[in-house]
């Protein structure tokens, strides 16, 4: 079992009044609080270590490089990757799943192809097969998602008569930031590769919340960002199996990325450097193998555990509210929960709840279609981290009440 209060002091964003009041982060899908260790191990880097990786043979390039590379073979033994080769960093989910859309699919995708994905995609998930779609001539299709307030996640039902032989790649999302649901991701991957489709998890939302194990999974890409499992932000992973790496070709040029350049052709290295064109943000990547170091150091079963039960506490006192319609499963759910109010704009409630100190996030959360699909025009939604506590929800459900009287609602 996590200690919230323990735990509490290693992350200085939290100890602060705002508008007078005890800051209640309660918008870690967004962006999670950084522990003083990934802050310092960042200050560390600058301040001792700093010069650019690779290319030096003096010794602060060897130990940046040395820092570096370090990272990436921490981050292997996070997702449990076979080789530290199969991982490359990125700026975050967004960077990783576009370079799948333009590498792989520029490289596999022609007219007549299918890309499979699902009604609950963020838009990172979503945009870029549409830009390669476009592109190629291939077509999207969706796997829908069961409920009115999609209570009931995806509807595996329908997933045997939607992997069709035209369907290439299916793209999905462990957990939905706007649901809270956890998908069955190895179940789909195992669906997906007995018929030689290839697989991209969107981790964004279950890196920094549960264990991940990407051979167990047996998906062939992994995405996620550093800033959401309390790493710094602008570095992110892209997982993907080694074979499947050094099969595609580069989709950025430049520096660090060739064997050899001549005026009319160059040739590529293998995997990971193909795809690392330029200086690689190698400062955030070593302070991201701090970040997986604090998590594994709390126990990542130890997480889901709490994340899971102050969700699963949030939806029972939540649903005690009058006129509130919340989304996704009523039961087993990740760290996350959203609502909505008929009279009351979810902006509204999150500008009420930050003079109470409390930080929400209200909007669409990048899930437009979904949104559309379940007549919402956006919902507020309230994630949970390693440091929040059930007194936090209390604080929370007063908040909530206190809009809902000022605006007749409750
Ligand atoms: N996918 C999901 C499910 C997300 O929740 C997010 C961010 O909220 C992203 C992708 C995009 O992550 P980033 O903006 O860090 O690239």
């Amino acid at each position: 079992m996590l200690d919230p209060q323990k735990i509490r002091a290693d992350f200085p964003a939290l100890h602060q009044l705002v508008h007078g009041k005890p800051l209640v982060y309660l918008d870690n899908a967004a962006t999670a609080q950084k522990p003083q260790i990934v802050i310092d191990t960042l200050s560390h880097f600058y301040e001792r270590d700093n010069s650019n990786v690779h290319r030096g043979l003096h010794a602060l390039s060897m130990r940046a490089t040395d820092a570096y590379e370090s990272a990436r073979s921490r981050v292997a033994k996070f997702i449990n990757a076979a080789d530290p080769a199969e991982i490359i960093f990125t700026r975050g989910t967004t960077e990783s799943i576009n370079l799948v859309a333009a590498s792989w699919g520029s490289a596999n995708l022609k007219p007549g192809d299918v890309i499979l994905l699902t009604e609950m995609e963020h838009h990172s998930n979503l945009v870029p097969w549409q830009l390669i779609a476009k592109r190629t001539g291939a077509t999207l299709r969706y796997l829908p998602v069961i409920g009115a307030d999609a209570e009931g996640g995806l509807d595996l039902t329908r997933l045997d008569s939607l992997l069709t032989p035209e369907v290439k790649l299916f793209a999905f999302t462990h957990v939905s930031n706007s649901l809270g649901v956890v998908n069955p991701a190895a179940e789909l991957c195992a669906k997906a590769r007995a018929r030689g489709i290839i697989t991209v998890v969107d981790g964004a939302q279950s890196i920094g919340h549960m264990p991940v194990d990407v051979r167990a999974l047996d998906c062939d890409f992994y995405a996620f960002s550093g800033h959401k499992m309390a790493g710094v932000t602008g570095i992110g992973v892209l997982y993907g199996r080694r074979a499947m790496l050094d099969a595609m070709p580069p989709w950025q040029g430049g520096g660090g990325m060739i064997s050899n350049v001549d005026f009319f052709e160059s040739r590529w290295k293998p995997a990971p450097e193909r795809f690392e064109a330029g200086t690689p943000n190698f400062a955030d990547a070593v302070a991201l193998g701090a970040a997986c170091d604090y998590l594994d150091v709390l126990g990542r079963e130890a997480i889901a555990q709490h994340d899971g039960a102050l969700a699963c506490l949030a939806f029972e006192k939540l649903s005690e509210l009058p006129g509130i319609r919340l989304l996704g499963p009523r039961g087993a759910r990740s760290g996350l929960v959203s609502f909505a109010f008929a009279e009351v704009h979810a902006h509204d409630i999150v500008t009420f709840a930050d003079e109470d100190g409390v930080a929400l996030r209200g909007g669409h959360h990048c899930n437009q279609p979904l949104m559309r699909k379940l007549g919402l025009t956006g919902t507020t939604r309230a994630s949970f981290y390693v440091y929040n506590t059930a007194e936090e929800i209390d604080v929370l459900v007063a908040s909530l009440r206190r809009t809902l009287k000022f605006f007749g609602a409750a």
